[in-house]
């Protein structure tokens, strides 16, 4: 095989899921396709996360292969609520502007910091920023930013954004009401499934 293709492979390998035995699942960073009876899955590991979230459906004829589940777990305990206010703090005393932060994991330390992002142009319609480098045992694990007076929700712009992406992506909006929106979302590595907001409910009293 051309050296190309074996790099290639190596990024995305497929995987036959056995029907006699446990899967063993992707122990270590990276991510693999599962050809299963039951569809083709993308399994996504990280330092924080572990997930499997179905991207195809089962082949039409009879295929030699196991079924897998939905699985998604984090390494971490909690979604850090604490890091999601101090940003809602933070971009309201930027508004109408839109701002950006990371939330960044230590997984020797379990301690979280947020870090805003340095800004190289700026308004009430976009935020583009230069993105901080991590020290070891660090990972970005949730990409936020703020819509301004605008509703949270996760415009086209956001969506090409993380496309290629493994994160958890927050979008807080509606910053001059008391009670501002806010949307969660994860994404693996192209499929985005929607996640409770951390901080509750916020806006919907
Ligand atoms: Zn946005």
């Amino acid at each position: 095989m051309d050296s190309r293709d074996v790099a290639l492979q190596s990024v995305l390998p497929t995987v036959m899921v056995p029907r006699y035995s446990e899967l063993e699942e992707l122990a270590t960073p990276g991510n693999r396709l599962l050809m299963a009876a039951n569809g083709v899955w993308l399994e996504v590991c990280r330092a924080w996360l572990y997930v499997r979230l179905p991207v195809a459906k089962p082949a039409s004829i009879p295929v030699p292969y196991g079924d897998v589940s939905e699985e998604m777990r984090f390494g971490f305990g909690k979604l850090p609520k604490a890091m999601v206010a101090q940003f809602i703090e933070l971009a309201r005393a930027r508004c109408p502007n839109e701002c950006a932060a990371w939330v960044v994991w230590n997984s020797r330390t379990n301690e979280w910091r947020l870090t805003m992002l340095e800004e190289t142009s700026v308004g009430p319609g976009h935020v583009n920023v230069n993105l901080p480098a991590l020290g070891e045992d660090e990972h970005m694990v949730m990409d936020l930013h703020s819509h301004g007076l605008t509703e949270a929700f996760f415009s086209r712009t956001d969506n090409k954004d993380d496309r290629g992406a493994t994160k958890i992506a927050g979008v807080i909006g509606n910053l001059d009401k008391p009670e501002a929106t806010a949307s969660f979302r994860l994404c693996a590595n192209g499929v985005f499934v929607p996640l409770q907001s951390p901080i509750g409910q916020e806006g919907s009293k």
